[in-house]
């Protein structure tokens, strides 16, 4: 595996592949979540290049980026053992240089859920997934399911700026009891980790009341809400039920496809998972093509 950190080391290493190129960006403390994206890149490109980029510019100021976990040898250890060809780790003056003051505005969904949560979040992932496509100029560039906000946020982008790139969206990498892989479990006490799951649950009881005939917003959410009421878990950011390609909230009755979002807190670490409705959409090709689905022609940039 080759690994450029500086901008001429990747154009360099960049020039001398052919082929098609997958590309998987993460801000490292890698996990077997991230390597499923490695995985789908692997076996669909001759060359999959990863990034690791600890993003400041997504961080908001009440947000700890010194806090946020730092594995290097070890994460780079991991995409060698997944066969990546070539690793970009850049310093933070390597992708902001002095007087940088370009950057991507997203629209109305980047003040919803995550974004209501991280007023600058969105636009700051958007300026750097924008700057990494561009410096790695990927075929496919791989997103997890689990973070589905940004994956609309990151096909609207593409689809309203043109970008020439296709997004694939790999379904969430769990642990047995059901809880989604993050880099945030790791700050979990052994009595907030036995809880965490129930977040997993929650969505999974939405999802049996729609597969046995209840299409009603209202009380698919409260299904939801009673198991994490059950599991003693009060602070929940939103647990909502929204269109999957705009996150808008749905009201009423709906046959779907439709996405349960939620956001909760245990203890100081807050909690991200989310289920597309009918359940049989959670698969690469579902999510693909109802996750940020902004319409046909989105599918046809490349
Ligand atoms: P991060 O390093 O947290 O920015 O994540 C990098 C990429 O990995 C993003 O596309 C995430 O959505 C994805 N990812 C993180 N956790 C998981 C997971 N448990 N399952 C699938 N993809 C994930």
């Amino acid at each position: 595996m080759r690994v450029a950190t500086t901008h001429s080391e990747l154009l360099a290493a960049r020039r001398s592949l052919s082929g098609s190129v997958g590309v998987v960006m993460t801000m490292g403390a890698l996990h077997d979540g991230h390597l499923a994206l490695v995985r789908a890149a692997r076996a669909e490109h001759p060359t999959v290049i990863a990034t690791i980029f600890v993003n400041p510019t997504q961080f908001g100021a009440n947000e700890d980026l010194s806090r946020y976990p730092r594995t290097l040898d070890a994460d780079k250890a991991m995409l060698e053992a997944e066969g990546v060809d070539l690793l970009f780790a850049p310093r933070g003056e390597v992708v902001y240089p002095a007087g940088f003051q370009t950057t991507v505005k997203v629209g109305a969904i980047a003040s919803m859920y995550e974004g209501a949560a991280r007023p600058t979040h969105f636009d700051g992932v958007a300026t750097v997934v924008l700057k990494l496509l561009n410096m790695t100029r990927p075929d496919v560039a791989y997103f997890g399911q689990k973070d589905a906000q940004q994956v609309t946020v990151i096909r609207r982008m593409v689809y309203d700026l043109n970008v020439p790139v296709s997004i694939a969206v790999v379904p969430t990498a769990r642990e047995h009891d059901g809880l989604a892989l993050s880099s945030r479990n790791r700050f979990l006490s052994e009595d907030e980790r036995r809880i965490a799951p129930a977040l997993q649950r929650a969505l999974a009881s939405a999802a049996s009341a729609y597969d046995s005939g209840t299409h009603e917003i209202e009380a698919l959410r409260s299904a939801a809400r009673s198991v994490l009421h059950t599991a003693g878990i009060t602070t929940v950011d939103y647990l909502d039920i929204v269109d999957p390609a705009t996150f808008a909230p749905l009201t009423g009755t709906v046959d779907g496809p439709l996405l349960v979002v939620s956001a909760i807190r245990v203890g100081s670490v807050r909690l991200l998972d989310n289920l597309l409705l009918p359940q049989t959409l959670n698969t690469r090709d579902g999510l693909t093509a109802n996750l940020g689905a902004v319409s046909d022609e989105s599918f046809e940039l490349r």
